[in-house]
């Protein structure tokens, strides 16, 4: 029994760290300036992105280089959305993306690569508000993007999320709740929660959002991968971009609910982010 118990620990870990793979940037403390599921404005971020200019870049793995677009090649092409790009697939059915690379930094000479070559220099090609290099990890197999902050061990997560408010969206108004507070409305009310992880100064995504209505779970929400079905992606267990956010970035949908009169109800948000920091809010409301 022992040794059956040790042997499916064995096979739990090897699943676990299956994805384990190497900093695109071989820098000190890589500095994520966005990460993997967040709002943007009508789809999911569906990598991370990662800041910093002219900064080798190096396959998250060994692989073959299977594309590539460099706007030197084709001055008559116009560079948009995803930029100068490189695209590398890896042994395991997975693919790796790497977007917004430097103009005429493309390493096309090498089609195997290996983690200590470099396949371009970070820059500001393409749709980028300043020089960063986008990072996508795509698991052909089972049709889905992985969060990349699961896949590089080398991100680290000192500063615990935050949670901004919990909100009720009546008509037509947007109420940030304080605890014990009246609230005199009978029809639909949409629940939202505001939070955000940080690295420095910097919102982000989170791993995991649970919001609860008098301690019945209303939504969750976990980054760990997009599932994609006909091109739409889902975050899990299967929601769409539309279902998740809603007022603003950082605005978790909590479900909605049509309040009883004279009742009090209560709303728990928890957040958990990369680094395993959970945080918590409660706030109680009285109907009438
Ligand atoms: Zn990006």
């Amino acid at each position: 029994m022992k040794y059956i118990i040790s042997f499916l620990v064995i096979i739990l870990l090897s699943v676990i760290n299956s994805y384990a793979v190497y900093s695109p940037l071989k820098t000190e403390n890589p500095r994520i300036t966005s990460s993997f599921g967040e709002f943007r404005s009508d789809h999911f971020h569906n990598g991370i992105d990662i800041g910093g200019n002219l900064l080798e870049i190096y396959p998250i793995d060994s692989g073959e280089l299977i594309y590539y677009f460099d706007e030197v090649d084709d001055p008559t092409r116009r560079v948009y959305g995803v930029g100068n790009v490189a695209v590398i697939e890896h042994t395991n059915q997975t693919r790796s993306y790497y977007y917004h690379t430097e103009k005429n930094s493309l390493n096309k000479k090498v089609k195997s690569v290996t983690t200590n070559d470099i396949i371009a220099l970070t820059g500001n090609s393409g749709r980028s508000g300043g020089a960063h290099l986008h990072l996508t990890v795509e698991d052909m197999s089972q049709n889905k993007v992985i969060n990349p902050l699961y896949t590089v061990p080398a991100f680290k997560d000192d500063r615990p999320p935050m949670i901004w408010g919990i909100y009720l969206r009546t008509e037509p108004a947007l109420i940030h709740i304080r605890e014990g507070m009246s609230i005199r409305y009978s029809g639909e009310i949409k629940i939202f929660v505001k939070a955000n992880d940080f690295t420095g100064n910097i919102p982000l995504g989170l791993k995991n959002v649970k919001i609860y209505m008098n301690d019945k779970l209303m939504r969750e929400y976990d980054f760990e991968e997009l599932i994609i079905k006909d091109n739409v992606y889902y975050v899990k267990p299967e929601y769409t971009f539309e279902e998740v956010y809603g007022v603003d970035s950082h605005f978790y949908r909590g479900g909605v609910f049509s309040p009883s009169r004279g009742q009090q109800y209560k709303f728990t948000a928890e957040i958990t982010d990369f680094g395993g920091h959970t945080v918590t809010l409660t706030r109680r409301v009285n109907f009438s």
